[in-house]
C-alpha cells in the first residue's frame, strides 16, 4: 500500500472530525484550501564564488482567527505541499490552544549541514526579502522550525528591520534574548511536550517516575523533552538522531548523552556508554510511551502494525500517517496529536510576541505558568470532547475544537468580498 503525504494526511484528518462537528458545507470548504502560498526563488552568492539558487515557500493557511503564525524550516524535504499540511497544522493548534492566531509555515529546500554560516545567513536574509512582502507583525509572525534557531531569527528580525528603517522585533518570534526574545523560548516545545506527556501518564494510570520512555529525534524540541523528563525521574531508554539511535533499557543518563552530541558536531554516533540500535528498532520498543520528535510519517503502517508502546505522543507535526492511525486506534493505542502535545512551542511564541507588542518583558517563572496553564486546558478540552460526544480518538477530538472555532470565527466574520 502506498501511504499519502502530508497534505493529504491533513485533509482526511478534516474530513474524519467533521462528522462530529455541525460546520457549514461553504465554510468546511474554505478551510481545506491554503488562503494563499508565496513560492520564491532566492540566488545565494556561494563561499566559492559561484551563485546557487534555492526554492522556497511561505503559505497563509488560514487566517480568520488572528495574524498567521508558524516556523520557517531549512530541510531537503520541503515541498510546497508539505508547507501546506504544516501551515494547516499551525491553524488547527492555534485554535486548539486558542490563540489569536491563524496558521503559516515556510520552508526553504535546503541541506543545512552541507552550508556554511554564512552561507545559511545569505539564505536566510534572502529568503526575508522574498516573503517580505506578505509576512508582517500584525499580519504573518515567523519563529523556528526544523534547523533554524534564535539565530536564524535574529537575521530575518535585522533583514525586515533594514528594509522598514526601525526596529521591528516583533516580526518574528523565537528571538535571542538580546533582540526581543524571551525567557523560555527555546524549551517551550519540549517543556510542553513534558507537560503534556506526564498529564497523559496521569490519564492512564502510570507513573511518570516508573515510566519507559523512548524518543525519536535529539534536535531542540527531543532533547528537551529527553532532559525535562529524565529530571522528573522518568527512564528514557533510548533517543536517535539521524545517525541512529541509542538504547539502554536501565535509562540513559541524559545529560551525558547531551553534552556527548554538544561536542561531537551534533551528533549521536560513537556515544560509547549504550547499546546502538536501528531508528526502526526504536520506534517499536515496548515502552511506556513512544515520543516521534523529528519529522513527519516516521510511523507507517508497517510500523503502526510492530509498535509496541503504551501511548505515542507527537511531539513532531505529523509523524503518524493516516493508515498508521486508524491502525494504532484498531489496536487501542492512544496517540496524542501534534497539535496538543506541541503546541508549548507556539504558546510561548504568543507570550513572546505580546510582550514586544507592549516592550515589556517577563519572568521566566511567568512565561512557564501561563504555558502550564494553557496547555493542561487544552487537555482538558480535549478530554471532555473525547469522552462526551463519544469519538473515535484523541486526534478527531482535538479537531472537533479547533474545527469548530475556526468555523465560528469564519461565520462571525461572513465571505467578502
Ligand atoms: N515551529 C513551531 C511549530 O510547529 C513553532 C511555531 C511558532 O512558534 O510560531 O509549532
Amino acid at each position: 500500500m502506498t501511504e499519502t503525504g502530508p497534505l493529504d494526511n491533513m485533509l482526511a484528518q478534516m474530513e474524519q472530525a467533521r462528522e462530529y462537528v455541525d460546520i457549514d458545507d461553504g465554510i468546511f470548504e474554505r478551510l481545506k484550501y491554503p488562503e494563499r502560498t508565496l513560492s520564491v526563488s532566492l540566488p545565494v552568492r556561494m563561499d566559492d564564488g559561484s551563485v546557487e539558487v534555492f526554492d522556497a515557500y511561505r503559505c497563509q493557511f488560514d487566517g480568520a482567527r488572528g495574524p498567521f503564525k508558524g516556523g520557517i524550516r531549512f530541510h531537503p524535504t520541503v515541498s510546497e505541499e508539505e508547507v501546506q499540511a504544516l501551515a494547516g497544522w499551525m491553524t488547527w493548534k492555534t485554535a486548539l490552544v486558542d490563540l489569536p492566531f491563524g496558521g503559516a509555515k515556510g520552508g526553504i529546500i535546503c541541506q543545512p549541514k552541507e552550508l556554511s554560516q554564512s552561507e545559511i545567513e545569505q539564505l536566510t536574509r534572502r529568503y526575508t526579502e522574498g516573503i517580505r512582502r506578505i509576512i508582517g507583525p500584525d499580519t504573518d509572525i515567523p519563529a523556528p522550525d526544523v534547523n533554524t534557531n534564535p539565530r536564524t531569527m535574529a537575521w530575518i528580525m535585522d533583514t525586515y528591520s533594514v528594509y522598514q528603517g526601525y526596529a521591528v522585533p516583533e516580526i518574528v518570534t523565537g528571538k535571542p534574548l538580546e533582540v526581543g526574545g524571551t525567557a523560555g523560548r527555546v524549551e517551550a516545545t519540549g517543556r510542553g511536550v513534558t507537560i503534556i506527556t506526564e498529564e497523559t501518564f496521569e490519564y492512564l494510570g502510570t507513573d511518570v517516575a516508573q515510566a519507559d520512555v523512548a524518543i525519536q529525534g535529539f534536535g531542540n524540541v527531543g532533547s528537551v523533552t529527553a532532559r525535562l523528563l529524565h529530571e522528573r525521574g522518568a527512564n528514557v531508554v533510548a533517543v536517535s538522531d539521524v545517525t541512529g539511535a541509542v538504547y539502554d533499557p536501565s535509562g540513559l543518563d541524559v545529560p551525558d548523552v547531551s553534552a556527548y552530541v554538544e561536542n561531537n558536531d551534533g551528533r549521536l554516533e560513537g556515544y560509547p556508554d549504550a547499546e546502538f540500535i536501528t531508528n526502526d528498532d526504536l520506534l517499536t520498543l515496548d515502552v511506556d510511551a513512544l515520543i516521534p520528535a523529528a519529522i513527519e510519517d516516521v510511523i507507517t503502517v508497517d510500523v503502526a502494525d510492530r509498535l509496541e508502546a503504551d501511548v505515542v505522543v507527537e511531539a513532531a507535526n505529523g509523524p503518524t500517517t493516516f493508515d498508521a492511525a486508524a491502525v494504532l486506534r484498531d489496536r487501542d493505542v492512544p496517540v496524542v496529536p501534534d497539535i496538543l502535545a506541541n503546541a508549548g512551542g507556539v504558546i510561548v511564541s504568543y507570550l513572546e510576541w505580546v510582550q514586544n507588542s507592549q516592550q515589556y518583558s517577563w519572568e521566566l517563572e511567568e512565561v512557564n505558568r501561563d504555558l502550564e496553564a494553557r496547555l493542561t486546558e487544552a487537555f482538558d478540552e480535549m478530554l471532555a470532547a473525547y469522552e462526551g460526544k463519544d469519538i473515535p480518538d484523541l486526534r478527531t477530538a482535538a479537531y472537533t475544537i479547533a474545527l469548530e472555532r475556526t468555523a465560528d470565527a469564519h461565520e462571525y466574520r461572513g465571505l467578502f468580498p
